[in-house]
């Protein structure tokens, strides 16, 4: 008998026209629909007039599940992974099924649609040549902080997944990291009524989800513009003086920093300073 299929459904992040003719194909026609949320999948599936077995794949039950479609899928039965919006594996579970499925060398099929971070970056007037895409950020300030300064360099556009509770907070981390001149773009609700795609400073954008508390609510996808070129030898100097500022006085750092780097003690200590009050505000 020859061996099933795992299909990786692509399903919409808001407007449902957006599924596409390909994966209500593959839906209809797969033995079994594992979903994130049978009862969100179960709406999808009523849409298009479809009623048939689900299984519930999740953060929480991924590895038991694993064992149980690995037989299906090699007793010849096919399976479709959704997850309740857009790309399942994209911020949502999948990752482990599909190492395990592709190590047992059982045939994986994408079906391509809905991503929100791609959806977001298409519109977003950013540069599209090289991002990065980080997912969600930690929830506590200090977390986002961390992951801000280790990101403060990169030039490549940036993408997150943030929470509406959390916008503002999260701009308040990014001014006080990066600056209040970074170019920002918030894309909110993509696809859905209230799409709102909002471009600006950070400071101004944080202004303006202060002011419209519409803009703390649904669904958000932030961008941030990659960091203006520097010399590569000035982002070395600065990820060591931060390194060596977690173990050793100011005044140390800067100077074992000189001394590494052959750069001047007074303006590393000078950096320092800066560094210690981004991290203290
Ligand atoms: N797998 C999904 C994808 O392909 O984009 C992402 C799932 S992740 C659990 C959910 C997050 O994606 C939301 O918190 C939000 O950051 C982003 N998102 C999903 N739908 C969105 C939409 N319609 N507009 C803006 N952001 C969206």
């Amino acid at each position: 008998m020859s061996e099933g299929i795992l299909y990786i459904v692509a399903t919409p992040i808001g407007n449902l026209g957006d599924l596409s003719p390909r994966a209500t194909e593959v839906l209809s026609q797969a033995d079994v629909v594992a979903a994130e949320d049978t009862r969100v999948t179960a709406k999808l599936l009523q849409h298009m007039g479809e009623n048939k077995p689900m299984l519930s794949l999740h953060e929480h039950n991924e590895q038991q599940r694993i064992e149980s479609l690995l037989k299906k899928l090699q007793a010849g039965e096919s399976v479709a992974l959704v997850s309740d919006a857009g790309t399942p594996l994209i911020s949502d579970p999948g990752y482990p099924l599909v190492k395990a499925v592709r190590l047992a060398s059982i045939k994986v099929v994408p079906i391509p649609g809905p991503c929100a971070l791609i959806s977001a970056l298409s519109v977003s007037g950013l540069p599209t040549d090289k991002f990065i895409f980080e997912g969600f950020l930690p929830s506590k300030s200090s977390g986002r902080r961390g992951k801000f300064e280790e990101l403060k360099h990169e030039v490549r556009t940036l993408i997150f997944y943030e929470s509406p509770h959390r916008i503002l907070a999260c701009l308040d981390d990014l001014e006080s990291v990066m600056g209040a001149e970074r170019e920002v773009v918030v894309a909110r609700e993509l696809t859905k009524t209230f799409e709102t795609i909002h471009s600006g400073s950070v400071a101004e954008t944080k202004q303006w989800v202060e002011d419209d508390k519409n803009q703390q609510r649904g669904e958000i996808v932030l961008l941030v513009a990659g960091a203006p070129f520097v010399k590569q030898e000035n982002q070395d100097q600065e990820r060591i003086l931060t390194l060596l500022m977690q173990d050793l006085p100011l005044k140390q750092a800067a100077a074992l920093t000189a001394q590494i780097c052959g750069a001047k003690r007074n303006e590393l200590y000078q950096k320092a300073l800066e560094i210690k009050a981004s991290k203290e505000k």
